[in-house]
């Protein structure tokens, strides 16, 4: 995987395939961990498979839904 095509993915925020750009595509078992969550990704059209990282970069209000603080995840 090149990283160039890795970070249009990532400013896509995930949208489309990150081999073929199709958005044909199925998000597949997660695997949760302290603050992060990994979930497997495949494309329907070309049939890559990836896995999608997501980290927790903050929290809401339990009662009003509104974000109480939240912080900003650069890619690596
Ligand atoms: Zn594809």
């Amino acid at each position: 995987m090149k990283p160039e095509k890795a970070k249009k993915y990532l400013e896509q925020r995930g949208l489309a395939c990150l081999f073929c750009g199709s958005w044909d595509i199925e998000g597949g078992s997660m695997d949760f961990d302290a603050g992060e969550i990994a979930q497997r990704i495949s494309c329907h059209k070309c049939d890559e498979r990836w896995t999608d990282v997501y980290k927790l970069v903050a929290v809401a209000d339990p009662d009003s839904g509104a974000t109480i603080a939240s912080i900003s995840i650069q890619a690596e």
